[in-house]
């Protein structure tokens, strides 16, 4: 029986129902150009108006500071309604007149999307008295957005206190798979940690160093680590300043039996773009107005080596520029290997956060992974073992 109350638990017919999901969907030129999170929570949204509730959708958009039309989820509209091939609502504010108005207008099994919560300063702040706005429009409350659950703000934690709080589909799924992958992992672990976020996700490697066997560390990350060790890293992207709690890290790790694994070569180039005209070359042999943009052929061939000898992997973020071919290799080739281990029964991965996803879309291995996360700081949260407030309100008493 899972640990949160789910949709199962939970009397929906005639009902109000305040979900809230995540549609801070990726826009280019107007448009949703990656449908993944919408997709992700059409079935807790086709479950409840099947069932005869009212669905009220409630998401942010951006990092708006108050009403701003260009973080306006009315842009959104068009990808959602089309994924559900059933009308959207739109609602232009989560709180005020006009909702309750559009609400009690609205028959069972319609959906409604009311306009970005963060459009209220209330809504980060977890101010009680904006909880109370939004709670008056609703009779039940469905958390579907797992990405934000590491927020305790108004529509991620407080709602949940003032209604009868459940875990949505994805949320559900969402959790149900994270617990396979990590809090009882098969051992040994490998965690893949990739990507440009250095600053934020030292601190995450710094956890993971204590939590699993083999830490592969990719992208921009790993120049920190390289440039810490004395390596020259040319004009890579790199946090010099941080090589001091790279060390720190690497101690961790041996202390803790914790085996890490740096690029042993790597592609490099002159300019950040496509094909800008590239060479591989060993660590130590990068040049002073070069970048490191991808690990290289060997450093690939000792992660899938290693693979082979670990029965879980956890990853977030690419192991190279991979937006930009042919930086996208190292990448493609692992995502590829995992997902062959996938398939044969051998490995349980869970892959997660923004670019993850994309990255693995890009490899085309999204649906042979056992979970591709869309969430990203959550994510990375829950890799850390942190709790998080929007799932732990969600929890049975
Ligand atoms: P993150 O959101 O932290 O997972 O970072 C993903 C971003 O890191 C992607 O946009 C990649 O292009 C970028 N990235 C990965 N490796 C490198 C690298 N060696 N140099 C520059 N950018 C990189």
């Amino acid at each position: 029986m899972p640990a949160f109350r789910t949709l199962d638990d939970a009397d929906l017919a005639g009902k109000r129902v305040l979900v809230r999901v995540d549609l801070n969907v990726p826009m280019e030129e107007g448009r949703v150009s990656d449908t993944t999170r919408i997709d992700r929570i059409l079935p807790t949204i086709r479950e409840i108006a099947q069932k005869g509730g009212k669905v009220i959708l409630l998401a942010h958009f951006g990092r708006p500071k108050g009403r701003d039309e260009k973080n306006s989820l009315r842009q959104v509209v068009p990808a959602l309604a089309h994924a559900l091939g059933q009308p959207v609502i739109f609602v232009g504010d989560c709180i005020g007149q006009e909702a309750p108005k559009a609400i009690a207008a609205a028959k069972n099994g319609e959906i409604l999307l009311l306009e970005n919560t963060r459009f209220h300063a209330g809504d980060e702040k977890n101010d009680p008295e904006f909880v109370k706005a939004l709670a008056a429009n609703g009779d039940l409350y469905v958390n579907d957005a797992f990405s934000a659950a590491h927020r305790a703000h108004a529509s991620t934690e407080g709602l949940a206190h003032l209604l009868p709080a459940y875990a949505g589909r994805t949320m559900q799924a969402e959790l149900e798979a994270l617990s396979a992958g990590l809090d009882n992992p098969a051992r040994p672990v490998m965690a893949i940690v990739g990507g440009a976020k250095v600053s934020t996700k030292l601190e995450l490697l710094g956890n993971l160093v204590q939590k699993v066997d083999v830490l592969v560390i990719g992208g921009g990350m790993a120049n920190t680590f390289l440039a810490a060790r004395g390596v020259n890293v040319g004009k890579s992207l790199c946090e010099h300043d941080l090589a001091g709690t790279a060390r720190e890290i690497e101690e961790k790790a041996k202390a803790a039996g914790c085996e890490i694994l740096l690029p042993v070569d790597a592609l490099v180039a002159r300019e950040f773009k496509a094909h800008p005209g590239h060479r591989v070359v060993s660590i130590g042999e990068v040049g002073d107005d070069e970048m490191i943009l991808d690990a290289g052929p060997l450093s690939v061939a000792e992660v899938v080596l290693k693979l082979n000898t670990v029965k879980t992997v956890v990853w977030n973020g690419p192991f190279g520029a991979f937006e930009l071919p042919p930086f996208d290799t190292a990448t493609v080739a692992v995502a590829k290997a995992v997902a062959e281990r996938v398939r044969d029964g051998r490995l349980v991965a869970v892959a997660g956060g923004g670019d993850t996803v994309a990255a693995m879309n890009h490899a085309e291995v999204a649906e042979d992974l056992t979970y591709v996360s869309t969430a990203g700081g959550a994510f990375l949260e829950w890799m850390e073992g942190k709790a998080l407030p929007g799932v732990e309100a969600l929890r049975k008493g």
